[in-house]
């Protein structure tokens, strides 16, 4: 097998968690990479890189690993402009314009729903994405949510059962019979093509008892839980995530100080998703309060039609240095590592030896560039899995 050196990179951040003290980043400067296959085989200073057959000239600019974007919504079909410019002209987001997608997403066919899926993923990857997580839960039937995670496996390993996103039309007068549904025919739908179950616990979506009821019956079924938990207000979902062990409890924009404690001191991941903060006009998440606490904080998109429409990791990280708190390292890490974490990867989201080839190249000399320079595309380079993208 044929190696290739990725070498004069200016900032090289490995994310090595044997470099981390004092860099959180395990940042090495003048730096090199050697891809083997798919894999990292070895990284450290460009003057002490072994032999390979082939070189890549960096530049002077700066890599870091492929962006972990462990949240979003990409099997959906249909346009939510007219609600989006709606609310910017000052009406409030609610649970329900989700239901506007289920609609569209049902009356699509199959060919239509991946080839959304497939734009979006190429458009995040021109974007440095090069590990994404995606959920059902704009289809709300056995069969349209079971359609909706066949079809996201063939593009990812990390795919999330969200039958319990909003209770479907059909039984907006028995949400209890919703339950029951979600928790049982339609979960042993779902389970063989899914790696995850999920709920949106939230009020005008489902309360504790029946989000706890949701990720207990998939934990049976051998899912792991994550949560969407205190978007819009307080609420028992952090809670519930820790008592679980959730891998991820997203979005944590309305959070206690006892839900910043629990998520300190548990392995469940806060992933703030700052895009729906920008996209619905509402208060951001507090990234500081959380690193200061000692949770794990990740970055992610949700990129969805209806409450944040960007695939780009980028702009989440400029939004968290600009207004939660977070310095670009910090952004950065948690872009990364982060959303690795939050998908209980260590595989992706650092680069070091056995770690996949997923690597990003800036047109930039530094990673403080995606947040210094927010909105220009300095994604020139993209490697996933060894092979070159972009
Ligand atoms: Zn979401």
């Amino acid at each position: 097998m044929s190696a290739t050196v990725i070498t004069n990179i200016a900032t090289l951040v490995t994310n090595d968690p044997s470099l981390r003290d004092p860099d959180p980043l395990g940042l090495v400067r003048d730096a090199a990479v050697v891809i083997e296959g798919d894999r990292v085989v070895w990284t450290g200073e460009s003057s002490k890189a072994p032999a390979t057959d082939n070189r890549v000239d960096a530049g002077g600019r700066a890599v870091l690993p492929g962006f972990v974007d462990s949240h979003s919504h990409l099997v959906f079909a249909g346009d939510r402009t007219e609600e989006f410019n709606a609310r910017m002209s000052g009406r409030p987001y609610s649970a329900g314009g989700i239901r506007t997608t289920v609609a569209a997403t049902r009356a699509a066919s199959d060919a239509e729903l991946e080839a959304t899926l497939t734009r979006y993923l190429a458009e995040a990857l021109r974007q440095g994405t090069t590990t994404f997580e995606t959920k059902s839960g704009y289809g709300l039937t056995v069969e349209d949510e079971a359609r909706a995670l066949r079809l996201a496996a063939r593009h990812t390993d990390e795919v999330t059962y969200l039958g319990a996103h909003v209770v479907a039309p059909e039984y907006a007068d028995d949400p209890a019979g919703y339950v029951a549904l979600v928790t049982g025919e339609m979960l042993n739908a779902c389970a063989p093509h899914a790696r995850w179950i999920d709920v949106f616990c939230e009020q005008g979506a489902f309360d504790g008892d029946q989000a706890r009821a949701v990720l207990t019956a998939g934990k049976a079924k051998g899912l792991h839980p994550r949560i969407h938990a205190n978007q819009l207000s307080y609420g028992p979902g952090v809670q519930l995530a820790v008592e679980l062990d959730a891998a991820s409890a997203d979005h944590c924009t309305h959070l206690t100080d006892a839900d910043v404690d629990a998520l300190a001191n548990s392995a469940t991941v806060a992933t703030l998703l700052p895009g729906a903060e920008f996209s619905t006009r509402a208060v951001w998440p507090d990234a500081r309060r959380l690193l200061d606490a000692g949770a794990t904080v990740a970055l992610s998109t949700d990129c969805n039609p209806g409450s944040s429409f960007t695939s780009s990791m980028p702009f989440c990280i400029a939004l968290a240095v600009r207004d939660m708190g977070m310095t670009p390292d910090e952004a950065v890490r948690a872009a990364t590592a982060g959303g690795a974490a939050a998908l209980r990867r260590t595989d992706v989201g650092r680069l070091v030896p056995g770690a996949y080839a997923d690597l990003v190249l800036l047109d930039a000399p530094s990673h403080v560039h995606l947040a210094y320079r927010p909105g220009v595309p300095l994604v020139t380079g993209v490697w996933r899995r060894g092979v070159r993208e972009v």
